[in-house]
């Protein structure tokens, strides 16, 4: 038989980690951290990209062991020596990136590695019905005869919590679990947490996003540079406060509301009936239209993998479009990336460990990439080697980018120093118009705010900037418009002030407009 889903009343009350410190070669990831979490409530933890978080984790899953401090379940030591054994304690964990064989059912997933001794056929019948009724029960409606590929990101994480549910978990990690949801998604994501909560099990809710750590959690630990700063309830918290705790100091937040319009002119950037065949592994492109003014920021929201990549290399020349015109300044933009740049396009490309700067070359060499038989680094035809040093030194002071020295290897910085690398070369040949697709993607909460500040200063200085990004907050706070795309398509432009963040998710979702008034 295949081992049962339980049904049964949840059998972990608590789970303890006292001083836990694990060390990695040069890093002490965890140091001292000592935490807790019991049945019946959501525990957030929270902490800037490298704080201990996912180590700690890690530990709880039986995939690091501890070198040093104690685990209680139920009040009992334990070794949790693998997955295979945090498994059978009742302790599942939920990845940001998901585990799911694309080209089998949902229930040949959730039977995957569930001890059989009956034919894989009748096995999967028994699978496929609790399946479904454990789906039920919680609300959803999951085809347990799908395919996976066939499935929506939020499907496929519903699946993922079904398969941990199904294995008994009474204990669930998850790890930035919002992350690729519309808000929509993550609202059912968070009913179904609600209701496990009420159930009695435990969650640990690993988040970045302040505004859901206090709308969910019950108590949130933060963690700093491998410390633990504090646990805390989170009723009565503000936003503020807790960004402090998880850096050290006040970071200050832009206030769209306080800032000069727009000014009326000539659109700085045209885009019209932009059409492209799939690729990037997105859509191909429909017809996209819109204008950029100067001064303004246009967001473009939209769930990952509906034609923003494939929209933003389209205008910066590194994809051909099959129909459809660009113009800056009312010249056609045509050529490839080096004419594009010439004409005052700069882009700031999605994966910036791939496509933004070269790992293996010195943060210098990554500064003077795309400039360097350019003034100021040129004279005539060579390098100005003394003239590039100092620039770059201003660069890295002026853009706070934290790093030893301009020689030390780009890839030896943090996700966040490099980004700034990457948007110090992009605007210091001040641009007219910037492309900046997911530009504080797994960056820590005080490298964001200033690249924030960096965008608003070039809406400031009369630019104008394209903001693609899957995080709906960044565009509420930065953008004057927003755009919503699905699938290839534009569904939808609107001014910031009427902006109905909800109208914004069912578009996103690819609610038609129609739909949306009834
Ligand atoms: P978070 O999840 O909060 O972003 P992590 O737990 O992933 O942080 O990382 C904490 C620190 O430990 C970081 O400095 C990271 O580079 C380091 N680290 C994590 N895993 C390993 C590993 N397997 N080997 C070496 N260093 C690691
Ligand atoms: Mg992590």
């Amino acid at each position: 038989m295949v081992a049962a889903a339980q049904q049964a009343a949840p059998t972990i009350s608590s789970l303890e980690l006292f001083n836990i410190t694990k060390r990695f070669p040069g890093v002490v990831a965890n140091n001292r951290v000592s935490f807790e979490v019991r049945a019946g409530e959501v525990h957030a933890l929270l902490g800037e990209n490298g704080a201990g978080k996912s180590t700690l984790m890690k530990i709880i899953y039986g995939l690091y062991q501890p070198d040093d401090g104690q685990i209680l379940l139920n009040g009992q030591p334990v070794t949790i020596s693998s997955p295979q054994d945090a498994i059978a304690r009742g302790i599942g964990m939920i990845h940001q990136h998901f585990m799911l064989v694309p080209s089998l059912t949902v229930a040949e997933n959730v039977a995957l590695g569930l001890k059989s001794s009956r034919g894989m056929r009748l096995d999967l019948d028994v699978v496929a019905a609790k399946v479904e009724r454990l789906a039920a029960s919680y609300g959803l409606r999951v085809d347990p005869r799908a395919e996976v590929s066939r499935l929506s990101v939020g499907e496929q994480q519903r699946v993922e919590i079904i398969k941990a549910l199904y294995r008994g978990a009474d204990l669930l990690v998850l790890d930035e679990p919002t992350a690729v949801l519309t808000p929509q998604e993550a609202d059912d994501l968070f009913r179904m947490l609600r209701q496990m909560r009420e159930e009695g099990r435990a969650l640990i809710f690993i988040s970045h996003k302040l505004r859901e750590v206090l709308a969910l959690c019950d108590r949130v630990t933060v963690l700093r540079d491998g410390r633990q700063v504090g646990t805390f309830p989170t009723a009565g918290m503000s936003r503020g406060e807790l960004a402090r705790l998880m850096v050290g100091r006040e970071i200050a937040a832009p206030h769209a509301e306080d800032r000069a319009p727009v000014p009326v002119g000539p659109p700085l950037l045209q885009v019209r009936g932009l059409s492209s065949s799939a690729g990037a592994g997105g859509p191909a492109l429909r017809e996209v239209s819109f204008e950029l003014s100067p001064g303004e920021i246009l967001g473009l929201a939209g769930v990952s993998g509906n034609g923003q990549r494939e929209l933003a290399d389209v205008i910066a020349g590194l994809r051909p479009s099959s129909a459809g015109e660009i113009s800056l300044g009312g010249a056609p933009l045509v050529g490839g990336p080096g004419e594009r740049m010439a004409a005052g396009l700069s882009y700031i490309p999605e994966e910036r460990m791939r496509d933004g700067a070269i790992m293996d070359f010195s943060v210098e060499e990554n500064l003077i990439l795309r400039d360097h038989t350019r003034p100021p680094y040129a004279r005539g035809p060579f390098l100005d080697t003394a003239r590039v040093s100092t620039v770059c030194r201003e660069l890295i002071t002026r853009f706070a980018v934290k790093t030893p020295g301009p020689q030390t290897p780009i890839k030896s910085l943090s996700g966040g120093n490099i980004q700034k690398v990457i948007m110090a070369r992009e605007l210091a040949r001040e641009p007219r118009v910037l492309i900046a697709a997911q530009p504080t993607r797994g960056v820590d909460i005080g490298a964001t705010a200033y690249i924030h500040r960096l965008l608003l200063d070039m809406r400031a200085r009369g630019g104008a900037v394209l903001l693609i990004s899957e995080d709906l907050d960044e565009i509420l706070a930065l953008a004057d418009r927003i755009a919503v795309i699905h699938d290839g398509e534009i569904a939808a432009i609107m001014p910031r002030a009427e902006a109905d963040p909800e109208r914004i998710g069912l578009l996103m979702a690819g609610a038609s407009t129609e739909s949306l008034s009834h």
